[in-house]
């Protein structure tokens, strides 16, 4: 384990980062399932792994239960994991039974595990034998969702970028296209295409779509926008298909939102007037809604742990439009690029680090004494019996929480725990 100081270079000011490498408290990428089979309604999403696999998405996913769900795990036994049993031929009547039952399914993802990689279970080649079998009625893709030295939104970079090579060529002539690339509730989408769409920006398109069938075409003249932070490999394919990101904050909050959606109105010829006059109302409403939470926060401090690399944005929402007061902001990873308009947005001063080592952030946690702590589940329970009040960062990608309308609800996922800490000690 080592701890390292460096510098990040923002626009107009450094911010030192904290660098740490030690003991990490997060879970696997296979998370993400929970909110992409939501998103992409013809897909399924069969995990290749153990029964503590199957138990993790089981717990994620809460108390849902569909009469036809759209994830399971294919359990690997210790039949399988002791040589005896032949996984592929396994996996290939699983596969072959789940697509004569569902006929609905149109995407398949075979997605790997810690125990898929450590028998060494080749899911590429069984995606494409499968595929080749399957092809026209269903694809088959893989990616990975295991690991321990990932975080849990990894899953989604890494579903996103299996399907990057499967978007169609646009024409090197063909007029530029806008795509917003992340996993977003539908209601948000809908909001954004009729305000793109008032602005004269029509050919939008959302990366991943509602359904298989729907996948953008990419090429040259593709320009996207991020819509969140973590989706570094998704973002190195499109770009090795020749799209271009416009480089902007993350839609979160009144200002993130409206840099973002200025940087596509500036690369599609918007006017001022009209960007103004399109989102105005928007932007007054939304400052409205956040005023009524802003006593709430004001002056509170918050401390974050490294978790879902949604860390920074919500700090910069956080700091600059109720007044929280940043005693640190740990996230897993940070992208230069893609998060430097977002540096460059932060309070001065501020401590950032990057990694974890999870004991001395404790530590550091404990003499911040801050009124709030952003941390994933498995540290919650034992703050808050320390005596912080907590928030768990999973609740942050299972909430639509990007755009206008959805600002003062982000806001309010940090006023609450503060008012039932409030109504406890009352
Ligand atoms: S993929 Fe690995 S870390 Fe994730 S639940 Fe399975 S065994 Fe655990």
């Amino acid at each position: 384990m080592s701890v390292a100081l460096e510098s990040g270079r923002a626009d107009t000011k450094i911010i030192p980062i904290l660098k740490e490498r030690g003991q990490r408290e997060v879970f696997c990428g296979l998370t993400g399932i929970i909110w992409l089979h939501r998103k992409i309604q013809d897909a399924f999403f069969l995990v290749v792994g153990s029964r503590t696999c199957a138990h993790l998405i089981q717990s994620a996913a809460g108390v849902m239960i569909f009469a036809e769900p759209r994830f399971a795990t294919a359990i690997i036994d210790e039949r399988d994991l002791a040589g005896l049993a032949d996984a592929n031929e396994e996996l290939d009547r699983v596969v072959k039974r789940l697509l004569e039952r569902r006929p609905d399914i149109k995407l398949l993802f075979l997605v790997g595990s810690c125990p898929s990689e450590v028998i060494k279970l080749d899911l590429s080649r069984a995606a494409q034998r499968l595929s080749a079998q399957f092809t026209p009625s269903v694809r088959v893709l893989n990616y990975s969702g295991s690991g321990i030295e990932t975080t849990f939104t990894q899953g989604e970079d890494a579903c996103l970028a299996s399907l990057v090579p499967t978007l169609s060529s646009a024409p090197a002539d063909a007029p530029t296209t806008l795509m917003i690339v992340g996993t977003l509730a539908d209601v948000v989408e809908d909001q954004w295409t009729r305000l793109f769409n008032e602005m004269g920006v029509h050919n939008v398109s959302y990366f991943p779509p509602r359904r298989s069938t729907e996948l953008p075409r990419i090429g040259p003249n593709t320009r996207y926008l991020l819509a969140q932070p973590f989706l570094a490999d998704t973002a190195r394919a499109l770009e090795e298909r020749g799209a271009q990101r416009l480089p902007a904050p993350f839609p979160l909050g009144v200002e993130g939102t409206t840099e973002w959606l200025r940087a596509a109105a500036n690369m599609f010829g918007v006017s001022t007037d009209t960007f103004d006059a399109v989102t105005m109302p928007k932007r007054e409403r939304a400052l409205r809604a956040l005023q009524r939470q802003r006593p709430q926060l004001e002056g509170k401090r918050i401390f974050f742990f490294p978790d879902s690399q949604l860390e920074i944005p919500i700090a910069r929402f956080l700091s600059r439009e109720l007044g929280m007061l940043l005693t640190e902001v740990g996230t897993p990873f940070l992208h230069k690029q893609h998060l430097a308009e977002e540096m460059a947005m932060m309070p001065a001063g501020v401590q950032i680090s990057e990694g974890q080592h999870v004991e001395n952030q404790i530590d550091r946690c404990r003499s911040a004494k801050p009124d709030l702590v952003v941390c994933g589940l498995g540290l919650a329970n034992p703050l808050e019996a320390e005596g912080m009040t907590t928030k768990w960062a999973i609740e942050l990608v299972f909430t639509p929480i990007q755009g206008y309308d959805q600002a003062a609800d982000l806001a309010e996922l940090f006023a609450r725990p503060l008012s039932r800490h409030l109504r406890l000690v009352a």
